[in-house]
């Protein structure tokens, strides 16, 4: 079966939620013609139009009656909306349909690049030891329309002064490839020409290191970039603070990221989240060194952020440079992830939507 369009995505869960089996159903519910379906599905995606009721093309009763069974642009709500003392770090609080939240986080960089980091599921099933969405737990899956409306909203505060979002990566809440199908539908929706029309190479998957989906994600012939949570090069390490270790192994995980490369000739980024006296000491960085074979293995190298539950402590910036030093003298391509929106707990592994404080909201 042919994938489906952007727009047979984004019609076929949006008539899903106002009640209908699919879009088809919903089409004929209402005798919409293709023109109609498209316009609805362009107002909302690419013209990036604030709702249904504003898009005038359409006869006023058919966006009454379409707003009467609960249609809508917006499958997420902004409830808190919180800026980073810097200005540059906007996170959003969002609740979905029935009462689940999520948050997604723009970071607005001074060369000008727009990153926007969306979350997949409402929670998570994989209990990382160092982050906070990890330890609480799962909810459920996001729909795609759930997850490229995240996307939508920080596009629409962006256009708001003539500027785009230059890049979107799936390292929110949940783990992408938990989810892969939904996932992989919100990529068609925030790739799709017709729509919102961003490319492929501005895409970034994060996963823990599912890998029967690394194999599938290698075969799908798309250029979005993926980037693997490895945080250790042993087992015993990774293990003790990341339990998806005890099902798929380091050497099975990287075995994925070779079969990964050599079909895709694509770089891989491994992000590795530096914890005092756990991953960061000198023979961790000899023993990450020879896993990383070469220019296609990117490491990124993450400082920690804290996490309210935390037992795991953030190594030094001194320690940081010696860990780098290392894998530099051994060839490693690698960077160090400047972290943002620390203060409004917006940064990597502090998204925890349920139990985030409502008392101080600033916009
Ligand atoms: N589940 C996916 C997507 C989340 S991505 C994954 O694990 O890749 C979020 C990134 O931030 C991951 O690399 C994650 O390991 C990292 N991270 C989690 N907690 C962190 C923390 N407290 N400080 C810094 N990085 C963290």
């Amino acid at each position: 079966m042919a994938a489906r369009t952007g727009q047979e995505i984004w019609i076929d869960d949006k008539a899903r939620r106002a009640g209908h089996a699919d879009g088809a159903a919903f089409a004929l519910a209402h005798g919409l013609k293709n023109y109609r379906l498209q316009q609805l599905y362009r107002a909302a995606t690419k013209e990036l139009v604030a709702d249904l009721a504003a898009v005038t093309v359409l006869p006023k009763e058919l966006r009454a009656s379409l707003a009467a069974e609960g249609f809508t642009f917006d499958s997420v709500e902004p409830v808190v909306v919180q800026h980073s003392n810097d200005k540059q770090t906007i996170k959003g609080l969002f609740r979905l349909h029935d009462g689940n939240e999520v948050e997604a986080v723009l970071m607005q960089h001074y060369n000008e690049r727009n990153t926007v980091c969306i979350s997949s599921q409402s929670g998570c099933a994989y209990a990382c030891a160092f982050c906070s969405t990890g330890q609480a737990g799962f909810t459920r899956h996001l729909t795609p329309t759930e997850i490229f409306d995240q996307a939508r909203y920080f596009a629409r505060h962006l256009a708001a002064d003539g500027r785009k979002i230059t890049n979107i990566v799936f390292m929110g809440m949940g783990e992408p490839f938990h989810n892969y199908d939904a996932v992989m539908d919100a990529v068609r929706l925030l790739n799709d020409g017709q729509g919102f029309g961003l490319g492929h190479r501005h895409i970034t998957i994060s996963t823990v290191g599912i890998v029967p989906q690394i194999d599938a994600f290698a075969d799908e012939g798309v250029q979005v970039n993926l980037a693997i949570s490895l945080h250790a090069p042993t087992d015993d390490v990774r293990s003790s603070i990341m339990p998806v270790n005890k099902k798929w192994s380091v050497a099975e995980l990287m075995a994925a990221c070779e079969r990964y490369i050599g079909k895709t000739n694509r770089k891989v980024f491994f992000e590795y989240v530096m914890l005092d006296g756990v991953n960061d000491r000198p023979h961790d960085a000899e023993a990450l060194a020879r896993l990383m074979r070469g220019p296609l293995h990117h490491v990124n190298i993450i400082p920690y952020n804290s996490t309210p539950d935390g037992k795991l402590g953030p190594t030094g910036d001194e320690r940081i440079r010696a860990f780098t030093a290392i894998l530099e003298a051994k060839g490693v391509v690698c960077t160090v992830r400047t972290p943002m929106g620390r203060d409004i707990a917006a940064a990597c592994g502090q998204l925890r939507a349920e139990t985030q404080p409502r008392a101080h909201i600033a916009s």
